[in-house]
């Protein structure tokens, strides 16, 4: 089988003002199936972000490759959408319009952009708020938006960067349930961004966890817990428990060392501080 997706031995380094470079990716290798919901967890900073920006095409990798359908990514196309943390709608465009926004782009005419529009409006949860701007409408239904307008020009795979981390915990699980019945309709390939255990573990069917700065796959959890709405309060069972502990644990260690990293000269106090992991 090929996969949808392939990243080997992908790098990124960036230039230091003054001179100098700095490495926020190496040989990160990873490859996706066509379909599946993969879950990428990692400590802040250590490069997820980088990641997703490489399989967008917004940035080149220094080392290695990316290969979408055995294509080389070599820039932002309407074969990936992206959805980031800040909602990134257009505050002059109603919801309805922001949804249409990837559509004039592949030309559709008038008439049909506006019924796709309608129908992803209503596939999102949204239906009678399409003729809303993005300030009257809350931070949950922003990024329902954002995720319309994401699917309605139909890309097969779908790039979240922490979508939901910037929601109330209310919002984000009720969020989390709507994408996951969005992806079992729709069949995208989806590449999910957090830096939330219980996020990773309840959306991903596989999560790979990322080591500390410079980034790479430092191992790929299998999640067996089939279908999330098979089983009342999945989040308290002992099978989530289980697969919970073991991303827990793979990134505790990771905190750990990105802290080591950023430690200040020891003549410095430094307050004390709790790792945080979620
Ligand atoms: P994450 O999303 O995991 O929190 P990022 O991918 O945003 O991490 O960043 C990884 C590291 O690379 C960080 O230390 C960040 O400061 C650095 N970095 C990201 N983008 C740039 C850039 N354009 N120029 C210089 N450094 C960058
Ligand atoms: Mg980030």
């Amino acid at each position: 089988m090929t996969a949808k997706i392939s990243v080997s031995g992908v790098g990124k380094t960036f230039p230091i003002r003054g001179g100098g470079e700095f490495t926020a990716l190496r040989d990160t290798t990873l490859d996706i199936a066509a379909g599946e919901f993969l879950v990428v967890a990692g400590p802040s900073g250590c490069g997820k972000s980088t990641l997703l920006d490489l399989l967008g095409g917004l940035t080149r990798p220094t080392t290695g490759r990316l290969l979408l359908d055995g294509d080389e990514i070599t820039g932002p196309a309407l074969d990936r959408g992206i959805v980031f943390q800040q909602y990134a709608l257009f505050p002059w465009r109603t919801a309805l319009r922001n949804i249409e926004f990837g559509l004039e782009a592949k030309g559709l005419p008038r008439r049909e952009r506006s019924a796709v529009a309608r129908s992803h409006l209503d596939l999102v949860g949204l239906t009678g708020f399409g003729d809303r701007y993005p300030h009257e409408l809350s931070g949950g239904m922003k990024q329902r938006v954002a995720i319309a307008r994401s699917l309605a020009y139909d890309p097969d795979v779908l790039l979240m960067d922490e979508p939901f981390a910037a929601l109330d915990a209310q919002t984000r699980d009720s969020l989390q349930d709507e994408l996951l019945r969005i992806w079992r309709r729709t069949g995208k390939t989806i590449v999910f961004i957090t830096h939330s255990i219980d996020e990773a573990v309840y959306l991903g069917e596989r999560v790979a966890v990322m080591t500390s700065r410079p980034g790479r796959i430092k191992e790929i959890v299998e999640i067996d817990l089939g279908p999330r709405d098979e089983i009342e309060d999945l989040r308290s069972s002992a099978g989530f428990a289980a697969h919970r502990h073991r991303v827990w644990t793979l990134l505790r260690d990771e905190v750990q060392a990105a802290q080591r990293l950023d430690a200040p000269r020891p003549d410095v106090p430094r307050p004390r501080e709790e790792a945080r992991l979620d």
